[in-house]
Protein backbone atom coordinates (compact mmCIF):
# COMPACT_ATOMS: atom_id res chain seq x y z
CA UNK A 1 0.00 0.00 0.00
CA UNK A 2 1.63 3.22 -1.10
CA UNK A 3 1.59 5.52 1.81
CA UNK A 4 -0.28 9.02 1.81
CA UNK A 5 -0.02 12.52 3.14
CA UNK A 6 -2.93 13.54 5.00
CA UNK A 7 -3.69 16.92 3.38
CA UNK A 8 -4.86 20.00 5.56
CA UNK A 9 -7.95 22.15 3.96
CA UNK A 10 -7.94 23.89 0.84
CA UNK A 11 -9.33 25.53 -1.74
CA UNK A 12 -8.95 22.58 -4.15
CA UNK A 13 -11.23 19.95 -1.51
CA UNK A 14 -14.63 18.49 -2.64
CA UNK A 15 -17.10 20.83 -0.98
CA UNK A 16 -17.76 19.05 2.28
CA UNK A 17 -20.05 18.91 5.12
CA UNK A 18 -18.14 21.84 6.91
CA UNK A 19 -19.35 24.24 4.27
CA UNK A 20 -21.99 26.07 4.78
CA UNK A 21 -24.40 27.81 1.65
CA UNK A 22 -24.38 30.63 0.28
CA UNK A 23 -27.93 31.40 2.25
CA UNK A 24 -26.66 30.28 5.98
CA UNK A 25 -23.77 33.14 4.67
CA UNK A 26 -25.93 35.84 4.39
CA UNK A 27 -27.81 35.04 6.99
CA UNK A 28 -25.27 34.41 9.60
CA UNK A 29 -24.00 38.16 8.33
CA UNK A 30 -27.05 40.20 8.54
CA UNK A 31 -27.63 38.46 12.37
CA UNK A 32 -24.08 39.96 12.90
CA UNK A 33 -23.67 43.41 11.29
CA UNK A 34 -25.88 46.05 13.78
CA UNK A 35 -26.69 49.29 11.30
CA UNK A 36 -25.13 52.78 11.99
CA UNK A 37 -27.47 54.25 14.64
CA UNK A 38 -26.60 57.86 13.66
CA UNK A 39 -28.04 60.44 11.45
CA UNK A 40 -27.25 63.76 9.80
CA UNK A 41 -29.72 66.36 8.39
CA UNK A 42 -29.03 67.02 4.69
CA UNK A 43 -30.28 69.34 2.07
CA UNK A 44 -32.43 66.81 0.23
CA UNK A 45 -29.99 67.15 -3.35
CA UNK A 46 -27.16 65.71 -0.89
CA UNK A 47 -29.56 62.50 0.48
CA UNK A 48 -29.12 60.74 -3.32
CA UNK A 49 -27.74 57.41 -2.44
CA UNK A 50 -28.62 57.87 1.31
CA UNK A 51 -30.71 56.00 3.60
CA UNK A 52 -34.21 57.66 4.39
CA UNK A 53 -33.92 57.47 8.73
CA UNK A 54 -37.87 58.02 9.47
CA UNK A 55 -41.14 57.55 7.59
CA UNK A 56 -41.65 60.50 5.67
CA UNK A 57 -45.84 61.85 5.11
CA UNK A 58 -46.56 64.38 3.59
CA UNK A 59 -48.13 67.34 5.41
CA UNK A 60 -50.30 68.24 2.30
CA UNK A 61 -52.37 66.99 -1.20
CA UNK A 62 -49.90 66.25 -4.34
CA UNK A 63 -51.65 68.41 -6.63
CA UNK A 64 -52.72 70.88 -3.80
CA UNK A 65 -55.58 71.89 -6.11
CA UNK A 66 -57.60 70.71 -8.90
CA UNK A 67 -55.66 71.53 -11.93
CA UNK A 68 -55.70 71.19 -15.74
CA UNK A 69 -53.93 68.09 -17.32
CA UNK A 70 -54.60 69.98 -21.02
CA UNK A 71 -55.13 73.28 -22.61
CA UNK A 72 -58.33 73.67 -23.47
CA UNK A 73 -61.59 74.97 -22.38
CA UNK A 74 -62.53 74.85 -18.74
CA UNK A 75 -66.37 74.39 -18.91
CA UNK A 76 -69.50 73.47 -16.98
CA UNK A 77 -70.94 70.01 -18.02
CA UNK A 78 -73.19 69.56 -15.31
CA UNK A 79 -75.19 72.81 -16.52
CA UNK A 80 -75.21 72.19 -20.01
CA UNK A 81 -78.05 70.80 -22.08
CA UNK A 82 -78.20 67.03 -22.51
CA UNK A 83 -77.14 66.29 -26.61
CA UNK A 84 -76.26 68.56 -29.84
CA UNK A 85 -73.80 71.14 -29.93
CA UNK A 86 -73.26 73.81 -27.12
CA UNK A 87 -71.87 77.61 -27.76
CA UNK A 88 -70.18 78.52 -24.89
CA UNK A 89 -68.59 82.47 -24.24
CA UNK A 90 -64.97 82.68 -22.99
CA UNK A 91 -64.82 84.43 -20.30
CA UNK A 92 -61.18 84.59 -20.00
CA UNK A 93 -58.02 82.31 -19.39
CA UNK A 94 -56.29 80.43 -16.93
CA UNK A 95 -52.60 80.09 -16.79
CA UNK A 96 -50.47 78.10 -14.39
CA UNK A 97 -49.42 80.07 -11.65
CA UNK A 98 -52.06 82.64 -12.94
CA UNK A 99 -55.87 81.60 -11.71
CA UNK A 100 -58.85 83.03 -13.40
CA UNK A 101 -60.28 85.15 -11.00
CA UNK A 102 -64.15 84.86 -11.38
CA UNK A 103 -66.43 81.87 -11.53
CA UNK A 104 -68.36 79.74 -14.75
CA UNK A 105 -71.61 79.63 -15.09
CA UNK A 106 -72.92 77.43 -17.66
CA UNK A 107 -73.25 78.72 -20.99
CA UNK A 108 -69.66 79.84 -19.99
CA UNK A 109 -65.96 78.64 -20.38
CA UNK A 110 -62.61 79.66 -19.38
CA UNK A 111 -59.10 79.14 -21.90
CA UNK A 112 -56.95 77.48 -19.36
CA UNK A 113 -53.65 76.10 -20.06
CA UNK A 114 -51.71 72.75 -18.63
CA UNK A 115 -51.46 72.87 -14.85
CA UNK A 116 -53.55 76.17 -14.22
CA UNK A 117 -55.96 76.13 -11.42
CA UNK A 118 -59.79 74.59 -12.04
CA UNK A 119 -61.96 78.03 -11.97
CA UNK A 120 -64.67 77.79 -9.77
CA UNK A 121 -68.14 76.09 -11.12
CA UNK A 122 -66.07 74.40 -13.91
CA UNK A 123 -66.56 70.33 -13.41
CA UNK A 124 -64.18 69.04 -16.78
CA UNK A 125 -61.91 70.62 -19.01
CA UNK A 126 -62.27 70.20 -23.04
CA UNK A 127 -59.13 69.44 -25.05
CA UNK A 128 -58.34 72.62 -27.55
CA UNK A 129 -58.42 70.05 -30.04
CA UNK A 130 -61.87 68.50 -29.80
CA UNK A 131 -63.04 72.19 -29.54
CA UNK A 132 -63.87 74.91 -32.31
CA UNK A 133 -63.38 78.75 -32.39
CA UNK A 134 -66.53 79.95 -33.93
CA UNK A 135 -65.89 83.35 -36.51
CA UNK A 136 -67.88 85.40 -33.63
CA UNK A 137 -65.15 83.69 -31.14
CA UNK A 138 -67.47 81.78 -29.63
CA UNK A 139 -66.42 77.84 -28.32
CA UNK A 140 -68.15 75.08 -29.91
CA UNK A 141 -68.07 72.16 -28.31
CA UNK A 142 -70.39 68.55 -28.76
CA UNK A 143 -72.13 66.16 -26.08
CA UNK A 144 -69.37 64.22 -26.23
CA UNK A 145 -68.16 64.99 -22.34
CA UNK A 146 -67.87 63.93 -19.10
CA UNK A 147 -68.01 65.76 -15.75
CA UNK A 148 -64.17 65.51 -14.09
CA UNK A 149 -62.52 65.30 -17.98
CA UNK A 150 -59.23 66.27 -18.03
CA UNK A 151 -59.02 67.21 -14.08
CA UNK A 152 -56.05 66.60 -12.01
CA UNK A 153 -57.69 66.23 -8.65
CA UNK A 154 -56.20 67.52 -5.59
CA UNK A 155 -54.43 64.66 -3.65
CA UNK A 156 -54.70 62.64 -6.46
CA UNK A 157 -50.92 61.82 -6.35
CA UNK A 158 -50.39 62.28 -2.80
CA UNK A 159 -52.54 63.12 -0.51
CA UNK A 160 -52.15 64.93 3.19
CA UNK A 161 -50.73 62.19 5.69
CA UNK A 162 -49.98 59.60 3.60
CA UNK A 163 -46.15 57.64 3.99
CA UNK A 164 -44.45 58.76 0.57
CA UNK A 165 -41.12 57.12 1.67
CA UNK A 166 -40.21 54.26 3.70
CA UNK A 167 -37.45 54.30 6.16
CA UNK A 168 -34.80 52.42 5.61
CA UNK A 169 -35.28 53.07 1.68
CA UNK A 170 -31.88 54.23 -0.88
CA UNK A 171 -33.63 57.70 -1.93
CA UNK A 172 -33.61 57.79 -5.91
CA UNK A 173 -33.76 60.86 -8.25
CA UNK A 174 -37.44 60.10 -8.55
CA UNK A 175 -37.45 60.46 -3.97
CA UNK A 176 -35.83 63.97 -4.01
CA UNK A 177 -38.79 64.89 -7.11
CA UNK A 178 -41.40 63.63 -4.69
CA UNK A 179 -39.46 64.94 -1.30
CA UNK A 180 -39.62 68.48 -3.28
CA UNK A 181 -43.07 68.61 -5.04
CA UNK A 182 -43.99 68.14 -0.92
CA UNK A 183 -42.21 71.20 -0.18
CA UNK A 184 -39.50 69.33 1.77
CA UNK A 185 -35.71 71.12 2.01
CA UNK A 186 -34.14 68.80 4.43
CA UNK A 187 -33.80 65.16 5.04
CA UNK A 188 -32.75 63.22 7.43
CA UNK A 189 -30.73 60.12 6.50
CA UNK A 190 -29.05 57.87 7.94
CA UNK A 191 -24.70 58.67 8.38
CA UNK A 192 -22.44 56.91 6.13
CA UNK A 193 -20.67 53.88 7.24
CA UNK A 194 -16.86 53.71 7.19
CA UNK A 195 -15.36 51.23 5.48
CA UNK A 196 -11.37 50.72 5.86
CA UNK A 197 -9.69 48.38 3.86
CA UNK A 198 -6.14 46.84 2.97
CA UNK A 199 -4.25 43.80 1.30
CA UNK A 200 -2.31 41.76 2.82
CA UNK A 201 1.27 39.56 1.00
CA UNK A 202 4.55 40.27 1.09
CA UNK A 203 4.64 39.26 -2.64
CA UNK A 204 2.56 42.54 -3.40
CA UNK A 205 4.05 45.98 -4.92
CA UNK A 206 2.47 49.35 -5.31
CA UNK A 207 1.69 50.19 -8.88
CA UNK A 208 4.31 52.95 -9.72
CA UNK A 209 7.18 51.26 -8.92
CA UNK A 210 9.58 48.32 -11.20
CA UNK A 211 8.36 44.99 -10.36
CA UNK A 212 11.11 42.91 -8.65
CA UNK A 213 11.62 39.30 -9.06
CA UNK A 214 8.48 37.30 -7.65
CA UNK A 215 6.09 40.19 -6.85
CA UNK A 216 3.46 41.04 -8.07
CA UNK A 217 1.26 44.07 -8.33
CA UNK A 218 -1.73 44.65 -6.08
CA UNK A 219 -4.50 45.05 -7.95
CA UNK A 220 -7.19 44.00 -4.89
CA UNK A 221 -7.04 47.84 -3.75
CA UNK A 222 -8.33 49.06 -7.06
CA UNK A 223 -10.87 46.91 -7.26
CA UNK A 224 -11.92 47.23 -3.83
CA UNK A 225 -11.94 51.12 -4.49
CA UNK A 226 -13.55 51.18 -7.42
CA UNK A 227 -16.48 48.98 -6.27
CA UNK A 228 -16.75 51.05 -2.56
CA UNK A 229 -16.69 54.31 -4.60
CA UNK A 230 -20.10 53.35 -6.10
CA UNK A 231 -21.58 53.11 -2.46
CA UNK A 232 -22.46 55.59 -0.14
CA UNK A 233 -20.03 55.05 2.56
CA UNK A 234 -16.56 56.79 3.17
CA UNK A 235 -13.62 55.36 2.08
CA UNK A 236 -10.07 54.51 4.02
CA UNK A 237 -7.79 52.91 2.04
CA UNK A 238 -5.08 51.55 4.24
CA UNK A 239 -2.61 50.41 1.82
CA UNK A 240 -0.50 46.89 2.40
CA UNK A 241 0.20 45.07 5.38
CA UNK A 242 2.92 43.08 5.81
CA UNK A 243 2.40 38.91 6.21
CA UNK A 244 3.43 39.43 9.97
CA UNK A 245 1.48 39.09 13.48
CA UNK A 246 2.50 42.66 15.05
CA UNK A 247 1.91 44.47 12.16
CA UNK A 248 -1.37 42.86 11.23
CA UNK A 249 -2.48 43.55 14.71
CA UNK A 250 -1.72 47.03 14.57
CA UNK A 251 -3.00 47.62 10.97
CA UNK A 252 -6.17 46.14 12.95
CA UNK A 253 -6.69 48.12 15.56
CA UNK A 254 -5.93 51.43 13.82
CA UNK A 255 -8.69 50.44 11.05
CA UNK A 256 -11.11 49.33 14.36
CA UNK A 257 -10.58 52.99 15.85
CA UNK A 258 -12.19 54.52 12.54
CA UNK A 259 -14.20 52.38 10.59
CA UNK A 260 -17.14 50.30 10.80
CA UNK A 261 -16.41 47.71 8.24
CA UNK A 262 -12.73 46.52 7.64
CA UNK A 263 -12.11 44.76 4.87
CA UNK A 264 -8.84 42.60 3.97
CA UNK A 265 -7.74 40.40 0.97
CA UNK A 266 -5.30 37.52 1.10
CA UNK A 267 -4.28 35.53 3.90
CA UNK A 268 -6.80 33.81 4.62
CA UNK A 269 -5.80 30.30 3.17
CA UNK A 270 -4.07 27.98 5.43
CA UNK A 271 -0.37 28.48 5.60
CA UNK A 272 -1.10 32.57 6.05
CA UNK A 273 -4.66 32.25 7.84
CA UNK A 274 -2.02 31.98 10.86
CA UNK A 275 -1.39 36.07 10.61
CA UNK A 276 -5.27 37.60 10.67
CA UNK A 277 -6.59 34.79 12.79
CA UNK A 278 -4.16 35.21 15.87
CA UNK A 279 -4.39 38.92 15.44
CA UNK A 280 -8.09 39.04 15.60
CA UNK A 281 -8.22 36.78 18.32
CA UNK A 282 -6.10 38.67 20.48
CA UNK A 283 -7.65 41.96 19.78
CA UNK A 284 -11.61 40.50 18.76
CA UNK A 285 -13.13 37.53 18.19
CA UNK A 286 -13.31 35.53 14.97
CA UNK A 287 -15.08 32.55 12.69
CA UNK A 288 -13.31 31.26 9.74
CA UNK A 289 -16.14 30.47 7.39
CA UNK A 290 -15.70 27.84 3.91
CA UNK A 291 -18.85 29.07 1.84
CA UNK A 292 -19.78 26.35 -0.46
CA UNK A 293 -19.30 28.83 -3.37
CA UNK A 294 -16.93 28.88 -6.27
CA UNK A 295 -14.88 31.14 -6.44
CA UNK A 296 -14.13 32.49 -3.03
CA UNK A 297 -14.80 29.68 -0.90
CA UNK A 298 -12.74 31.06 2.31
CA UNK A 299 -14.39 33.77 4.45
CA UNK A 300 -13.05 35.36 8.09
CA UNK A 301 -15.86 37.54 9.32
CA UNK A 302 -14.57 39.01 12.91
CA UNK A 303 -15.17 41.67 15.27
CA UNK A 304 -12.99 44.01 17.00
CA UNK A 305 -14.79 46.86 19.76
CA UNK A 306 -17.84 47.92 17.20
CA UNK A 307 -16.10 46.69 14.19
CA UNK A 308 -17.00 44.30 11.92
CA UNK A 309 -13.85 42.69 9.95
CA UNK A 310 -14.41 40.63 6.48
CA UNK A 311 -11.43 38.65 5.50
CA UNK A 312 -11.87 38.17 1.53
CA UNK A 313 -9.80 36.01 -0.23
CA UNK A 314 -6.99 36.75 -2.04
CA UNK A 315 -7.63 35.97 -5.58
CA UNK A 316 -8.20 39.09 -7.49
CA UNK A 317 -12.01 37.29 -9.20
CA UNK A 318 -12.75 35.93 -5.66
CA UNK A 319 -12.30 39.09 -4.09
CA UNK A 320 -14.96 40.87 -6.74
CA UNK A 321 -17.36 37.75 -5.89
CA UNK A 322 -17.66 37.97 -2.06
CA UNK A 323 -17.57 41.18 -2.27
CA UNK A 324 -20.72 41.64 -4.38
CA UNK A 325 -22.38 38.46 -2.38
CA UNK A 326 -21.46 39.24 0.76
CA UNK A 327 -19.61 42.66 1.55
CA UNK A 328 -22.55 44.60 -0.59
CA UNK A 329 -24.88 42.85 2.08
CA UNK A 330 -23.15 43.73 4.95
CA UNK A 331 -22.75 47.03 3.69
CA UNK A 332 -26.24 47.44 3.33
CA UNK A 333 -27.26 45.90 6.59
CA UNK A 334 -25.04 48.81 8.22
CA UNK A 335 -25.97 51.56 6.45
CA UNK A 336 -29.46 50.64 7.90
CA UNK A 337 -31.29 50.28 4.55
CA UNK A 338 -34.02 47.58 3.82
CA UNK A 339 -32.19 44.02 2.50
CA UNK A 340 -32.97 42.95 -0.74
CA UNK A 341 -31.13 40.76 -3.19
CA UNK A 342 -29.67 40.82 -6.39
CA UNK A 343 -31.96 40.69 -9.34
CA UNK A 344 -31.38 38.05 -11.49
CA UNK A 345 -32.41 37.82 -15.07
CA UNK A 346 -33.27 34.81 -17.22
CA UNK A 347 -30.33 34.17 -20.62
CA UNK A 348 -29.96 31.13 -22.77
CA UNK A 349 -26.39 29.81 -22.45
CA UNK A 350 -24.59 30.16 -26.13
CA UNK A 351 -22.15 27.44 -24.77
CA UNK A 352 -22.40 24.40 -22.62
CA UNK A 353 -20.43 25.45 -19.27
CA UNK A 354 -19.40 22.71 -16.58
CA UNK A 355 -20.25 22.75 -13.18
CA UNK A 356 -20.39 20.45 -10.13
CA UNK A 357 -23.39 20.11 -7.96
CA UNK A 358 -23.39 20.85 -4.11
CA UNK A 359 -22.07 24.88 -4.57
CA UNK A 360 -22.90 28.00 -6.27
CA UNK A 361 -21.11 29.13 -9.21
CA UNK A 362 -20.03 32.47 -10.19
CA UNK A 363 -18.98 31.94 -13.69
CA UNK A 364 -18.05 35.75 -15.95
CA UNK A 365 -20.39 36.42 -18.93
CA UNK A 366 -21.01 38.51 -21.54
CA UNK A 367 -24.71 39.29 -21.87
CA UNK A 368 -26.50 40.57 -25.22
CA UNK A 369 -29.69 40.55 -26.66
CA UNK A 370 -30.38 38.54 -29.87
CA UNK A 371 -32.80 39.70 -31.99
CA UNK A 372 -35.73 38.52 -30.50
CA UNK A 373 -34.53 41.47 -27.11
CA UNK A 374 -34.19 38.43 -25.33
CA UNK A 375 -30.95 37.90 -22.91
CA UNK A 376 -28.25 35.46 -24.06
CA UNK A 377 -25.01 34.48 -22.04
CA UNK A 378 -21.63 33.31 -23.35
CA UNK A 379 -18.49 32.75 -20.86
CA UNK A 380 -15.13 35.46 -20.47
CA UNK A 381 -12.70 32.25 -21.23
CA UNK A 382 -11.00 31.24 -19.04
CA UNK A 383 -12.59 31.04 -15.68
CA UNK A 384 -9.62 30.55 -12.53
CA UNK A 385 -10.36 32.53 -10.10
CA UNK A 386 -7.08 34.52 -10.58
CA UNK A 387 -7.67 35.64 -14.02
CA UNK A 388 -9.17 39.24 -13.87
CA UNK A 389 -9.18 39.73 -17.13
CA UNK A 390 -12.65 37.39 -17.02
CA UNK A 391 -14.55 39.79 -14.89
CA UNK A 392 -13.06 42.97 -16.68
CA UNK A 393 -14.62 41.57 -20.07
CA UNK A 394 -17.93 40.21 -18.42
CA UNK A 395 -20.57 42.19 -17.63
CA UNK A 396 -22.30 39.72 -15.40
CA UNK A 397 -21.99 36.94 -13.17
CA UNK A 398 -23.84 33.76 -14.51
CA UNK A 399 -25.15 32.36 -11.37
CA UNK A 400 -25.13 28.62 -11.46
CA UNK A 401 -27.70 27.38 -7.97
CA UNK A 402 -26.21 24.37 -6.02
CA UNK A 403 -28.38 21.99 -7.74
CA UNK A 404 -27.09 22.72 -10.83
CA UNK A 405 -24.68 20.07 -12.46
CA UNK A 406 -23.92 21.65 -15.64
CA UNK A 407 -25.41 23.87 -18.34
CA UNK A 408 -25.90 22.71 -22.22
CA UNK A 409 -25.91 25.25 -24.77
CA UNK A 410 -29.31 26.78 -25.22
CA UNK A 411 -30.59 25.92 -21.37
CA UNK A 412 -31.90 28.88 -19.21
CA UNK A 413 -29.61 30.23 -17.10
CA UNK A 414 -29.48 33.02 -14.66
CA UNK A 415 -27.17 35.90 -14.70
CA UNK A 416 -26.92 38.55 -12.22
CA UNK A 417 -25.75 41.76 -13.94
CA UNK A 418 -22.60 44.10 -12.29
CA UNK A 419 -24.14 47.52 -11.44
CA UNK A 420 -21.33 49.18 -13.33
CA UNK A 421 -21.73 47.04 -16.38
CA UNK A 422 -21.57 48.40 -19.75
P1 LIG B 1 -3.64 34.47 -0.41
O1 LIG B 1 -5.06 34.24 -0.01
O2 LIG B 1 -2.97 35.55 0.35
O3 LIG B 1 -2.87 33.18 -0.40
O4 LIG B 1 -3.68 34.92 -1.92
C1 LIG B 1 -4.20 34.09 -2.94
C2 LIG B 1 -3.69 34.55 -4.28
O5 LIG B 1 -4.14 35.86 -4.54
C3 LIG B 1 -2.18 34.60 -4.38
O6 LIG B 1 -1.83 34.20 -5.69
C4 LIG B 1 -1.85 36.05 -4.17
O7 LIG B 1 -0.66 36.43 -4.77
C5 LIG B 1 -3.03 36.72 -4.83
N1 LIG B 1 -3.25 38.02 -4.21
C6 LIG B 1 -3.38 38.24 -2.88
N2 LIG B 1 -3.57 39.55 -2.65
C7 LIG B 1 -3.52 40.16 -3.85
C8 LIG B 1 -3.65 41.52 -4.26
N3 LIG B 1 -3.85 42.50 -3.35
N4 LIG B 1 -3.57 41.81 -5.57
C9 LIG B 1 -3.39 40.81 -6.47
N5 LIG B 1 -3.27 39.52 -6.15
C10 LIG B 1 -3.33 39.19 -4.86
MG1 LIG C 1 -1.15 36.21 0.77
Amino acid sequence: MSEKIASAPSCADPFDGESISLDEALARISERVVPVHACERLPIRDCLGRVNNEAVKSPHDVPPHPNSAMDGFAVNIGGLGAGGISELDAIGTAYAGVPFDGSIEPGQCVRIMTGALIPEGADAVVMQEQAEVGADGRIRIDADHRVGENIRRAGEDVSQGDIVIDAGVRLSPADLGVLASLGIAQLQVKRKPVVAFFSTGDELMPVGEPLEPGKIYDSNRYTLHGMLSRMAVDIIDLGVVRDEPQAMRDALESAASKADLILSTGGVSVGEADYIKPALEDIGSTEFWKIAIKPGRPLTLGQIGASIFMGLPGNPVAVMVTFSQFVVPAIEVLSGARPHRPALFRARALEAMRKKPGRYEFQRGIATLDENNQWQVAKTGKQGSGILTSMSRANCFIVLPDENTGVAAGDEVNIQFFDWAR
